[in-house]
């Protein structure tokens, strides 16, 4: 284990009191969280300690002007019960990204990671053994400094926080392309995981499950026809055997899920184009029967099918009658959970701290 990670355990561990079969949907959390402070230009005290609550200054920065970043991603166990972590590099690369967009420090690499996998060493006994289900892992940044006044703030914490979570049912999603919202502009935020995006997301969102849709299908700022993402997914299309996904073009979330899918399937020998696809393009597939499949893709749900896009005057609808995505989903999940071949080299093995 890293010597420099202070650790001060829970007397005992609330892990027995979980039910497993049952596990509350994003409010349960583990025995611990870490926690790192970044003052005069570096990080400092990294540490691991009770999960609770933290002192916030009323002028905290983040609350007022927003500087505030996160990562979401999940440990799995292996059929031996070890646990193992997906792509974490990655997404410590991803939480440096929406830094540097916010005007926020770097977390080193391997500061993230070691922290990632000290706490999840310590709390091995939350991740879920049931197939499909996981320990949510959400590494957060956020500026602390109690200041009036518009500039990058000088303080900031870097928290992990872990909350077990049970398995996802994924049913066939309902999608509404927004014409008049936007989530994102050439210039703007849209490739930060920052919390801003998903504040403006809120009340567009609601509007959609008012009309019967799960999620927002985003288009872009400025003609309102070229596909961008859906909420917290990636979205891949199959039209006549090819897949498409909209190009990384700066308005789009970098998914890792997505970068895995596209390899796994050149992998598998189909061809994927990452290019701008218009709303019509779709439109014209599914009339025309060459729209074969649409999923999104992000670490909460895997791969998400989708069954119909909703417009203003009428419906796309989404055959359902090849799906490869449910391969490409299930030798997904058997990758992360070590009962398939780690081919690509994605997991991180977590060695089990002895408690
Ligand atoms: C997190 C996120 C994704 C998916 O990213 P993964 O790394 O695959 O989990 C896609 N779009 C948005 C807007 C997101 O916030």
């Amino acid at each position: 284990m890293k010597p420099n990670i202070s650790i001060t355990k829970v007397g005992e561990s609330k892990v027995d009191a979980l039910d497993f079969n049952n596990i509350p949907l994003g409010t349960t959390f583990t025995d611990h969280m870490f926690i790192c402070d970044y003052e005069n230009g570096e990080w400092t005290n990294p540490r691991i300690v009770p999960m609770g609550l933290i002192p916030t200054h009323p002028a905290a920065m983040a609350l007022h002007y927003g500087q505030a970043i996160f990562e979401g991603m999940k440990a799995y166990k292996d059929a031996e019960g070890e646990p193992m972590l997906f792509r974490p590099e990655q997404n410590a690369k991803r939480l440096n990204l929406s830094a540097d967009r916010m005007g926020m420090p770097n977390v080193p690499e391997d500061l993230f990671v070691d922290g990632l996998k000290e706490l999840v060493s310590l709390e091995h006994n939350w991740i879920p053994p049931h197939q499909g289900s996981a320990l949510y892992l959400r590494p957060f940044m956020y500026a602390d400094e109690p200041f009036i006044g518009m500039r990058a703030a000088t303080h900031y914490k870097f928290i992990i926080m872990a909350s077990p979570a049970g398995p996802f049912f994924s049913k066939r999603i309902k999608l509404w392309a927004e014409k008049q919202f936007i989530r994102a502009a050439t210039g703007g935020t849209g490739e930060a995981k920052a919390a801003g995006n998903y504040a403006a997301a809120i009340r567009p969102t609601e509007l959609a499950k008012a009309k019967g849709y799960d999620q927002v299908l985003w288009l872009d700022a400025t003609e309102h026809k070229y596909i961008q993402e859906v909420g917290t997914m990636n979205i891949f299309f199959k039209i006549n055997g090819e897949f498409i996904t909209p190009e990384l073009d700066g308005s789009v979330l970098h998914g890792i899920t997505r970068a895995s899918v596209i390899e796994m399937l050149r992998a598998m020998n189909y061809s994927v184009t990452e290019r701008k696809i218009t709303i019509d393009e779709i439109k014209k597939a599914s009339r025309n029967g060459m729209l074969e499949e649409a999923f999104g893709t992000g670490t909460a749900v895997g791969i998400a099918y989708i069954q119909e896009i909703g417009l203003e005057n009428e419906t796309i609808h989404v055959s359902d009658e090849s799906p490869v995505g449910l391969e490409v989903n299930d030798t997904l999940n058997a990758i992360k959970t070590g009962q398939l071949e780690d081919r690509f080299g994605w997991m991180t093995k977590v060695e089990k701290e002895l408690v």
